[in-house]
């Protein structure tokens, strides 16, 4: 969206305190406008009455307000994910996702477009093709309004593994992660938020410049042969172009970047894929997570069987690559990894 942003969740302090100037208040009116909608979680202009009721006013009348999207439907699986249909004012509908982890905290999965152009041939999103790229304040109104409206559902973790890819709407995304981890606001720790792509080189050099956050990489394919044909964008970025910018990303101590891999069977997940993933991955600090592959409606792989996803697992511990497995949630209800696709209103 070209100009300037009506969303005050998608501001940073200076940008509010200019805007509060600009409308003939003082600076410290914008530092407020900032905490109470990211630190106090303010649903919406009305809420935020440590502001004078006459700036409330001329915001709204300049067509201001607090956030960019709405909820607008919420489906909770048997396991507890809760999957939310969020409603852009242009009437898309972006999907982000609740999900219970072990320790009783939960991670939020995501959107950073409607819709993905990449088009992967084991993805859902990417069957549906690309809208538009969200904003910032539609990325941060994701955790904001989850935060508000499940205040039950703790959620530490952000990864952006929704719809869409996170590095071909890098501007925004930077937006998003530097209005998360203001410390006036939600002050998320950078080892909290894992952008996740399918390889977008420029977008890797560009995240690593310019904040500071974990970096996962959906490999998928461990040849340069076999992932052309799964990611279409492997023939713009090859597996040895993006694996150099890798080595070149900033990694602290202790540090890893994570390689994401969807088992499909009969496809990616022979001892020969392991051994050639074990190679590709030798020279780089990592760890490997295994995705069973989520069957959706028309897709034409299989879901691989516990037993095979084990055998692969046990491939790469047993030549000390770090591995989990990622068993999905939420499968029933769409919300498990690829299965998201709600590109327009249908709440
Ligand atoms: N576009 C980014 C962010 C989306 S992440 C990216 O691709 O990294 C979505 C993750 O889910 C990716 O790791 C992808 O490989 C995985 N995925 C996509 N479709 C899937 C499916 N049907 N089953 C399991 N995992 C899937
Ligand atoms: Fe897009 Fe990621 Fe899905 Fe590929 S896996 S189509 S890049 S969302």
């Amino acid at each position: 969206m070209a100009g300037e942003t009506k969303h005050l969740s998608g501001l940073l302090p200076a940008e509010l305190e200019d805007l509060t100037v600009r409308l003939g208040e003082k600076p410290y009116r914008g530092r407020q406008l900032f905490e109470q909608i990211h630190a106090r979680l303010a649903t919406s202009l009305d809420d935020v009455s440590v502001l004078p009721a006459a700036l409330r006013q001329h915001l709204s009348a300049q067509g201001f307000s607090a956030h960019g999207l709405t909820i607008s439907k919420i489906q909770e699986s048997s396991d507890t994910t809760v999957k939310m249909g969020l409603s852009t004012s242009d009437g898309l509908v972006v999907e982000s996702v609740l999900i219970p982890m072990e320790t009783g905290a939960f991670t939020q999965c995501m959107s950073s477009q409607a819709g993905c152009a990449l088009g992967c041939a084991f993805c859902m999103t990417g069957m549906l093709g690309w809208t538009r790229n969200l904003t910032a304040a539609e990325i941060v109104d994701q955790h904001l309004l989850a935060l508000a409206g499940f205040p039950e559902r703790p959620v530490k973790n952000l990864v952006f593994m929704g719809m869409g890819e996170p590095l071909l709407n890098v501007d925004e995304v930077v937006k998003a992660i530097r209005l998360l981890q203001h410390e006036r606001g939600r002050n998320l720790s950078p080892r909290r938020i894992t952008v996740s792509t399918a390889g977008i080189v420029p977008g890797i050099r560009r995240l690593g410049q310019e904040v500071d956050c974990l970096l996962a990489v959906s490999l998928n394919a461990p040849t340069q042969e076999l992932r052309a044909e799964l990611m279409p964008v492997s023939r713009r970025y090859p597996l040895d172009e993006l694996m150099a910018a890798l080595k070149g990303f900033p990694l602290p101590p202790r540090r890893r970047i994570t390689f994401e891999y969807v088992l499909l069977p009969g496809v990616n997940d022979s001892p020969a894929h392991a051994r050639d993933l074990v190679r590709l991955l030798s020279h780089i600090r990592c760890k490997v997570n295994l995705i069973p592959f989520n069957p959706f409606p028309g897709s034409r792989f299989a879901r691989p069987s516990d037993e095979s996803v084990d055998r692969f697992l046990e491939l790469l511990a047993a030549k000390q690559m770090v591995a989990t497995i990622r068993r999905s949630r939420g499968s029933d209800i769409l919300a498990a990894c690829g299965q998201l696709a709600g590109t327009k209103d249908d709440a």
